[in-house]
């Protein structure tokens, strides 16, 4: 039995903390524990148990208050995966394992009547005046005998509390009939209300993949094409060595990625281990899941922030217990509590919702490929548009590559038309969001009943408002951000941290009525089209309408039963939707996103008209899109339009190894971030001076600079970024950042390490 053991706790210190552990408690690695910290209590995980000791201090060693888990909650496995986790991208473990598990469920309240000492005082004396004693039925109450007097008690208010004593409290829905009775009996001090905690909820409604009741159906739906064929056989050839290894998926869209997948997680079922596969957005594809509960029953788990609490704790715990072999999840699945994982795929690989953009500040993706190398496990990586750093690695050997260049059955790529948006201007005279082409495209589409996406990536109506007088624009109140104007709303909102106000009515800086609402938006779209297409049914997918739980699950469902014909939205409808009647994408503006100041503006704007594009023609009908831009030379678009990854491959890897970005070096963003500007400056001045230090070769200290946005949430933020030729280069640097800002006392938080980081912003 241990006695004492050391237990990481969610708190922004690298350290462990011991507890011994009471003679009445049972503890081992990977439990969760209530202990004592400071003036709180805290939860924590247990890393390791001891029966001395030996190496620690002595002093006053508190005991832990209560282990909260039978069975260990995370495996050895997933204990040292948290050790790597730690280590790599520099966050304290006790963080790690918090985010690892899942959040305790806000368990429901359960009311119960009970009796009080007065009451059972009362219920006792009037027993003893009948002298019937019930001694055994009733809980022994001292000092009987120093109650003085006590009222008579009627026989119907005797009768319940004799009840009370005998039950040790009864729920309170039980004793509805007797309110009256039991808020006379209340306002008395006879009988009072327990609130407790209750987890197990039988009414609560389960979805449908936890309904034990779905079996499985093997009936394989088609013949696999000869790509697929061939793609499948290099997973199993993979699988077979009984080794870590990863193959990448370069398919185009619509090439029957999903089907490869399914079929690889049916070769690990017979040998009884486990499969997990990351997809980046679960509520945009719920059509996926669905497919994959549809072939494998309740073998599945499906685990995504939509669900709420009780569910994702229920998935955890059938995951944990072995009663589901496949779990399917958004990113902090990749810690899904499966033993022998024998293979992990990670669709849309490149999808930056993989990116935690919070402490820990982890890539999913590359957490997946470390977990299964600890496991010895198969990795597939799937995607039309791999990250350069990955088809890097496939280049070069790392991973094994399976290219598939056409789609299903030949089916053709679209056809895809660039508007320039400069010339359209010039020849018609006047600023229009939908070019002559998309007007006449749209309309051919809604005449011939097929269906329309219309992409635009930015939200809201307006994109900002700008006075005519001062020439100001209105910015957020906490953040160095235009505001974007919302109609529906009559408001200006912060994209960034979510401030509202009022549309004004006069220029916040000099009060001039002159303001006037630049640029557009998903809703102005969308109004444009309710105007040009009177008769069409129009529905928009964007975080403004999608806000609530399953209404972005409920849009795409009316889209894709047809009771729309099209679809305006963000990049939301640009996720993997198999939709077999959608002809048309639009793209109105394919530069929102160039303008971003990072290096990956021009590879994620390639990966979303891409993405958005493969979205047309998937079934036997041929699919066109037509992109808008006023940047039709951009090498991004050019190689979006002309479908052509190894082009944009190709430039890409050019401007990346001359500017010495990722795949060439590996980078970390390194902020500072204070309310106080002054403070912000200060412990930025005194974090150059010590990194001056720490130039050397094969490192590039980049900064500091105002980070690109320079106040975010009242924040004032500064930047470094680190370039390093290698990893142990890299982490060098960091660790003295770290370990430099702790000897300073910096104060918590005002240091951020992103390593990998996948946006500067
Ligand atoms: P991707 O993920 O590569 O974009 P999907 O897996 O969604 O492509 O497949 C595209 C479409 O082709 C889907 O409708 C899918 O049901 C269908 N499909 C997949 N494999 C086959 C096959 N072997 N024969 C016929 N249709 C297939
Ligand atoms: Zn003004
Ligand atoms: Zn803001």
């Amino acid at each position: 039995m241990p006695e004492y053991c050391e237990v990481a706790l969610p708190v922004p210190l690298d350290q462990f903390f011991t507890y011994s552990v009471p003679d009445s408690l049972a503890v081992q690695p990977g439990m969760r524990v209530i202990v004592p910290f400071g003036a709180r209590q805290l939860s924590g995980v247990v890393v390791r148990c001891g029966t001395s000791l030996a190496g620690l201090g002595t002093t006053a060693i508190k005991p832990l208050k209560a282990v909260l888990d039978s069975e260990p909650a995370l495996s050895p496995e997933l204990l040292r995966l948290a050790r790597w986790l730690a280590d790599y991208y520099l966050v304290p473990q006790g963080e790690v394992l918090a985010a690892m598990l899942p959040p305790k469920p806000s368990v429901r309240r359960k009311t119960t009547v009970v009796l009080t000492p007065e009451g059972q005082r009362a219920l006792l004396s009037a027993a003893s005046a009948d002298s019937v004693p019930s001694a055994d039925s009733v809980p022994a109450v001292p000092s009987v005998a120093a109650v003085p007097s006590v009222p008579a008690v009627p026989a119907e208010e005797r009768k319940l509390m004799e009840r009370l004593a005998k039950r040790g409290g009864i729920r309170r829905e039980s004793l509805r009939d007797l309110g009256p009775l039991v808020q006379k009996l209340r306002r008395r001090g006879w009988l009072a209300l327990e609130h407790t905690m209750d987890s197990g909820s039988p009414g609560h409604k389960l979805p449908v993949w936890e309904q034990e009741a779905v079996l499985p159906q093997f009936a394989m739906p088609f013949e696999l094409s000869a790509r697929q064929t061939e793609a499948l056989a290099t997973v199993r050839r993979q699988m077979e060595t009984g080794s870590f290894g990863v193959v990448l998926i370069h398919g185009v869209t619509g090439s029957g990625k999903t089907e490869i997948y399914m079929r690889a997680i049916e070769m690990v079922l017979p040998q009884d281990r486990s499969a997990l596969m990351l997809v980046p957005e679960i509520a945009l594809t719920p059509a996926v899941a669905e497919l994959f509960v549809s072939r494998f029953g309740s073998r599945v788990s499906v685990m995504h922030s939509g669900l709420s609490d009780i569910e994702r704790e229920a998935q955890w715990r059938r995951a944990r217990e072995g009663r589901s072999q496949i779990v399917i999840g958004t990113r902090s699945a990749v810690f899904a509590p499966l033993d022998r994982l024998a293979l992990v795929i990670v669709d849309e690989e490149q999808d930056g919702s993989y990116k935690q953009d919070d402490a820990p500040r982890y890539n999913g993706r590359d957490v997946a490929i470390v977990r299964a190398r600890e496991a010895g496990a198969t990795v597939v990586l799937g995607s039309a548009t791999p990250a350069i750093e990955t088809r890097y690695n496939a280049e070069t050997g790392k991973y094994q590559l399976v290219e598939i260049e056409s789609r299903i059955e030949d089916r053709p790529m679209p056809e895809t038309t660039v508007v320039d948006m400069r010339q359209e201007f010039a020849e018609t005279g006047r600023q229009h969001y939908l070019s002559r082409r998309l007007e006449e495209d749209l309309a051919l589409r809604l005449e011939q009943r097929e269906q329309a996406l219309i992409l635009l990536n930015r939200r809201g109506y307006s994109a900002f408002v700008l006075c005519r007088s001062c020439g100001k624009t209105i910015e957020c109140e906490n953040c160095s951000i235009v505001l974007t104007h919302h109609r529906r709303t009559a408001s200006l909102l912060c994209h960034y941290c979510g401030f509202e106000r009022p549309v004004p009515r006069f220029c916040p800086q000099c009060a001039s009525e002159h303001l006037y609402f630049v640029g557009e938006g998903s809703e102005k779209i969308e109004e444009a089209l309710h105007r040009r297409f009177p008769e069409a049914r129009i529905g928009r997918l964007d975080r403004d309408t999608a806000r609530g739980r399953g209404r972005a699950g409920a849009i795409l469902a009316a889209f894709r039963s047809h009771e729309l014909d099209i679809l305006v939205g963000t990049q939301m409808i640009a996720k993997g939707h198999d939709i077999h009647l959608v002809t048309l994408v639009g793209v109105i503006s394919a530069d929102i996103g160039l303008a971003h100041p990072d290096f990956r503006s021009a590879e994620r704007t390639f990966q979303l008209l891409t993405q958005v594009a493969g979205r047309a023609g998937r079934g036997t009908l041929p699919g066109e899109v037509v992109i808008q831009t006023y940047y039709p030379d951009h090498y991004a678009i050019r190689a979006a339009a002309a479908q052509d990854y190894a082009q944009f491959n190709q430039q890409e890897l050019r401007f990346r190894k001359l500017m010495h970005y990722p795949p060439f070096t590996v980078l970390a963003n390194i902020l500072v971030k204070s309310q106080s500007a002054e403070t912000a400056a200060k412990l930025t001045g005194q974090l150059a001076r010590h990194l001056e230090s720490q130039q050397r070769p094969g490192v590039k200290i980049l900064g500091p600079a105002a980070a690109p946005i320079h106040r975010l949430k009242k924040d004032y933020r500064y930047q470094f970024l680190i370039k390093a030729s290698g990893r142990r280069l890299l982490r060098e640097v960091l660790v003295s950042c770290r370990d430099f800002a702790r000897a300073e006392n910096f104060p918590a938080a005002s240091l951020i390490i992103d390593v990998d980081p996948q946006s500067l912003l």
